[in-house]
């Protein structure tokens, strides 16, 4: 079994899809078939060139703008594309997460200012990746109290100092969208170019999700424009992630739920070929149910995430809460997964270079990252305690007044 033959069944619930949409996604799946990606025992340095390298490539074939409107660019796809291209990916490996579409840039399209909304989405379609800084060391589920502080500077602008950790693609992300005190004590986010001054980052080797960069973010007096450089308004920084994380959860879970499918269908095709070659008399019982009964939990996770998208792109105010809780569900029906079934094919499936084991270690990383799971369910809950989930704003940009404008370009 191949992804598209996971996919498959699925066609008749996704009328909006065309012929092209299910073809693009084969090529997707075709492609990556092709590349040699370094094992996950290789210095992270290589593997991180190669998945940049994936990314620009895919990139090049429209894969990072396939649901950007045709206004700024992009094929105008129904975002369910995006979600099952992400799968596809993960099925190949968890870390090409970031290979298609605009990742943590998707923050620049509905709610940065028109220049620099452009000008970072040239830079996306061309494979360009923009990461995220909101945790710090406080912690990363109470986003509300973060220290990261804006101060006033000549000429209007903002000069940021702060620490952020536990940040993921420090050394391969071509900007930032950083969350920070705006100098009136908001919480307010705003795009850094990574060349910009007062950066500078240290790595931390993680335990899973190793192909990109990851550790502590520093900002050291890092200059913002605050007529050009935010996202959404000034104060507008929660709402801005909030947004954001709703229509980017259930991407990674996608991306989760086609990694352990990948599991899944190395795990049978290495049970049949036992069997075929007379290693093994017969597949038993034990193996059998968590191949039928993990295809199925797998199955019901990914129509959740896909409903999550639709919900997402219809504007539904439950969009939000699916995200959340669907994350969390989606995550831990992954990591489940993997861990009944890699145990099926022996200590094979144990060595350090076996993606059985990478795909492992990656969705117990994805456990925190984009949201610790408790927190996620607790803040889920706390919804459901309500009569109906809160709106989740739709932010636009809205830069300071203009008495405030900086005339100096300071992230370009
Ligand atoms: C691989 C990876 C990639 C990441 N990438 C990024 C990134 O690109 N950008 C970024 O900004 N962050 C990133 N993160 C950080 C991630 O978002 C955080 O790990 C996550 O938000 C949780 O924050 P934390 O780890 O600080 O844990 P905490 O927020 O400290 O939570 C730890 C535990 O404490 C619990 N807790 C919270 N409050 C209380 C309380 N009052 N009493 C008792 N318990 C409490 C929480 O529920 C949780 O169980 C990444 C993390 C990983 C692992």
């Amino acid at each position: 079994m191949n992804a598209m033959d996971w996919l498959e069944p699925l066609r008749p619930l996704l009328p909006d899809l065309a012929s092209d949409d299910w073809a693009r996604l084969a090529r997707l799946d075709a492609l990556l078939d092709q590349l040699t990606a370094p094992g996950p025992d290789v210095a992270q340095a290589v593997r991180s060139a190669y998945l940049l390298q994936v990314r620009q490539q895919l990139a090049g074939a429209g894969y990072a703008t396939l649901t950007v409107p045709a206004a700024h660019g992009g094929a105008a796809r129904p975002a369910v594309s995006q979600a099952l291209s992400q799968f596809v990916c993960g099925w190949h490996d968890l870390d090409l997460r970031d290979a298609t579409g605009l990742g943590h840039g998707a923050l620049l399209l509905g709610a940065a200012g028109a220049a620099v909304r452009d000008r970072w989405l040239a830079r996306l379609a061309a494979g360009d990746l923009v990461g995220i800084a909101a945790t710090e060391r406080h912690g990363g589920s109470r986003i509300q109290e973060i220290t990261t502080r804006a101060t006033l500077a000549p000429r209007g602008r903002w000069l940021i100092s702060g620490e952020k950790t536990w940040v993921s693609r420090l050394g391969e992300s071509a900007g930032w969208v950083v969350f920070f005190r705006d100098p009136d004590g908001r919480v307010s986010a705003a795009i850094i170019d990574a060349a910009a001054p007062g950066l500078q980052w240290e790595a931390i080797q993680p335990a899973g999700l190793a192909g990109w960069s990851w550790g502590v973010l520093r900002l050291h007096q890092a200059p913002v424009n605050p007529g050009t450089d935010l996202i959404g308004s000034p104060g507008a920084g929660l709402a801005v992630f909030r947004e954001h994380f709703a229509r980017f959860r259930p991407l990674v879970t996608a991306t989760a739920l086609g990694a352990a499918a990948g599991v899944h269908a190395t795990v049978a095709e290495a049970l049949a070929a036992r069997v075929r070659v007379g290693m093994l008399p017969r597949v038993r019982d034990n193996a059998l149910i968590a191949l039928g009964r993990n295809y199925a939990s797998l199955t019901a996770a990914l129509l959740a995430s896909l409903a999550t998208v639709a919900l997402g792109g219809a504007g539904d105010v439950r969009a939000d809460l699916w995200a959340r809780v669907g994350k969390a569900y989606g995550v831990e029906t992954a990591l489940s997964a993997v861990d009944e079934l890699a145990p099926l094919v022996g200590a094979a499936g144990f060595t350090a270079d076996s993606p059985l084991a990478k795909a492992r270690a990656d969705l117990a990383a994805l456990r925190y990252a984009d949201g610790i799971h408790d927190s996620l369910y607790r803040s889920g809950g706390k919804t459901l305690l309500t009569d109906r989930p809160e709106q989740v704003t739709t932010v636009t940009h809205l830069p300071v007044p203009s008495e405030q404008d900086a005339v100096l370009p300071t992230s370009a």
